[in-house]
């Protein structure tokens, strides 16, 4: 299992994550803003638990968001 973690609230909606990992990733028509598919929030940040075959695309949103927000780690 891997963790997927995002602090939406600096999030710029710039979409690279949903060009990514568009199974995981969606922008909000409410706000803009990307959220994480599944995630629950965990004090300030957005935070899902996920096969490890995600970690690919994912680690590739993470690398690619400007504002270095998504973080990837093994559980
Ligand atoms: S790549 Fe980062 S800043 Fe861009 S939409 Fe995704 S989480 Fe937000």
């Amino acid at each position: 299992m891997i963790q997927i973690s995002q602090h939406r609230k600096k999030c710029i909606g710039c979409n690279a994550c949903v060009e990514a990992a568009p199974g995981r990733w969606v922008i909000s028509q409410k706000d803009g803003k990307s959220t994480l598919v599944g995630g629950s929030v965990k004090k300030d940040m957005y935070v899902v638990n996920v096969h490890d075959d995600e970690w690919e695309e994912n680690s590739k949103a993470a690398e690619v968001c400007p504002v270095r927000i998504i973080r990837l780690k093994t559980l």
